[in-house]
C-alpha cells in the first residue's frame, strides 16, 4: 500500500495518477475538506490544460493582461492565464483519485512514523492509529511533518505569502504585478476573482505585515480587509533531498515552486508524475526529478537571485526593454512553465537582456 499525506494538489494528483496505474492509495487529510483552507492566489497559465481540463466552475477568471509595475515605470503585456477557485480545484483533483479508486481519508493528521508503519490522527474520534505501509508520499504542504519525522526538513527558506481578499472593482480581465524597493526579495500583485472582489498579496522574507499594508493602503485607499488567505511560499533549492528510503516528497514539501513567482501548482503537477513514474518502474525519484525540472526551477532560482540584486533604476529599465514588440511577442509564445526557451528567445531578440547578468554573480 502507499500512503500520501495531504490532499492538495501535489498528493491528489499523485493519488489519482498511482490508482490508476493499478496501486492501492490511501490519502489522508488532516482537515475535514479538501481545499479549505485556501491559502494561494490560484494563477495559472494555460499549461494546467496539458494535465487535464478544468472544470468551468474551478474557473472564476480567465485573464488575457498582465500590468507591470515598478516604482518609475509600468508596461502590460498579452497573457493566457487562468484564475482558480482554489479550494474547489483541489476538490476536483481528490475527485479524480477517488474516481480512481484511491481511499481518502478526511480527518486523519499525520503524526509521525514507527518503521514500516505510519501514525495518523483520526480527529473526530481523537485517536492515533498505526497503519503498516509500504511506501511513504509527503505532499503535506510547507510545514511537512513528513519531512520533519523523515529528518529531511532542512534546507530550503520560505517566503511569507502575505494575501488577502479585498473589496475593489478592476478590469478582471487582467491583473498587476508589482516590484521594486516596496518590495523587497519578491513582488506583489492584485488579481480579480470576481466583478468587485481581488486576491491582493505581498511576498518577503520580513516585515510581511508592514509591507502587506502599505500596499493595501496604496492599492486600494482601504485598511479592511474581507478574509485572509496568507501562507508559506519555499523557495526551490537544488540540494534538498527529497527521497530518503522508502519516504518521498513532493510539491510545497519538497520546495517544487518557481523561486520568480511562487508558483507551485503546476510544478507539483509535473512532479507527481515523475513519481509515479519512478515508483511504477523502479526509477530513482531524485535523478529523475531533476532530470525532468530541475533545471527550469533552478533556472527560475537563479532569476530571483538576480532580480533580489536590482535597484529600482533597474527595475525601471527592465520594464523598458520588455516593452517592445519583438519581447512581447516572445512573451505570448512561450510561458513562465517553459523558462529555458523563454529566456534562450528573449536573449537572442533582445541582447541588452545581458547587462543584468551583472548581477547573477
Ligand atoms: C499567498 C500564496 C499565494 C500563492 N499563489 C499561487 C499561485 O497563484 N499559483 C501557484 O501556482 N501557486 C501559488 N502558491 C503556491 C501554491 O499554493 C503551492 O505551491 C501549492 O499549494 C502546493 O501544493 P501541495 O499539494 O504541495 O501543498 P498544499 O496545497 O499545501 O497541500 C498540502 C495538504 O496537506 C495537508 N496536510 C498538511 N499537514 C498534514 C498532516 N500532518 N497530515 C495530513 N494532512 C496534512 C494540508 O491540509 C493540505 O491539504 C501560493 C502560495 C501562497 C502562500
Amino acid at each position: 500500500m502507499i500512503s500520501i499525506i495531504g490532499a492538495g494538489p501535489a498528493g491528489s494528483y499523485l493519488a489519482y495518477l498511482l490508482a490508476r496505474n493499478g496501486k492501492e492509495v490511501a490519502l489522508f487529510e488532516e482537515h475535514n475538506t479538501v481545499g479549505s483552507p485556501v491559502q494561494c492566489t490560484g494563477i495559472v497559465t494555460h499549461s494546467i490544460e496539458k494535465f487535464f481540463r478544468l472544470k468551468q466552475e474551478v474557473i472564476a477568471k480567465r485573464l488575457s493582461k498582465v500590468i507591470v509595475v515598478s516604482k518609475s515605470n509600468r508596461i502590460e503585456a498579452n497573457v493566457d492565464e487562468i484564475v482558480m477557485w482554489r479550494d474547489l480545484f483541489d476538490r476536483l483533483v481528490a475527485g479524480m483519485a477517488q474516481d480512481e479508486g484511491a481511499k481518502l481519508f478526511l480527518s486523519h493528521k499525520f503524526v509521525g512514523l514507527n518503521g514500516n508503519s505510519i501514525k495518523v490522527k483520526d480527529q473526530k474520534r481523537n485517536k492515533v492509529k498505526e497503519i503498516k505501509t509500504d511506501l511513504i508520499v509527503g505532499a503535506d504542504g510547507p510545514y511537512s511533518a513528513v519531512a520533519k519525522a523523515a529528518g529531511m526538513d532542512s534546507g530550503s527558506r520560505n517566503y511569507i505569502g502575505m494575501q488577502a481578499k479585498v473589496r475593489l472593482k478592476m478590469d478582471t480581465s487582467s491583473f498587476e504585478t508589482y516590484f521594486g524597493s516596496d518590495f523587497p526579495d519578491f513582488f506583489g500583485w492584485c488579481v480579480p476573482e470576481s466583478e468587485d472582489t481581488v486576491r491582493l498579496g505581498i511576498g518577503c522574507f520580513e516585515n510581511a505585515q508592514e509591507h502587506f499594508n502599505r500596499f493595501l493602503k496604496s492599492r486600494t485607499g482601504k485598511k479592511e480587509v474581507l478574509c485572509w488567505e496568507s501562507g508559506l511560499i519555499p523557495v526551490y533549492n537544488p540540494k534538498k533531498a527529497i527521497q530518503k528510503n522508502n519516504i518521498y516528497l513532493i510539491g510545497d514539501a519538497a520546495a517544487q515552486t518557481k523561486a520568480t513567482t511562487g508558483g507551485g501548482i503546476i510544478p507539483s503537477l509535473k512532479a507527481a508524475q515523475t513519481l509515479c513514474d519512478c515508483i511504477a518502474n523502479g526509477k530513482d525519484y531524485s535523478k529523475e526529478f531533476k532530470r525532468k525540472s530541475g533545471r527550469e526551477l533552478l533556472l527560475h532560482f537563479r532569476i530571483r537571485n538576480t532580480l533580489n540584486k536590482f535597484s529600482d533604476t533597474d527595475y525601471d529599465r527592465l520594464l523598458s526593454l520588455m516593452d517592445q514588440e519583438k519581447v512581447r511577442n516572445i512573451l505570448k509564445k512561450y510561458d513562465r512553465d517553459t523558462p529555458i526557451p523563454l529566456v534562450a528567445n528573449l536573449l537572442l531578440k533582445e541582447p541588452r537582456f545581458l547587462l543584468f547578468s551583472k548581477f547573477a554573480f
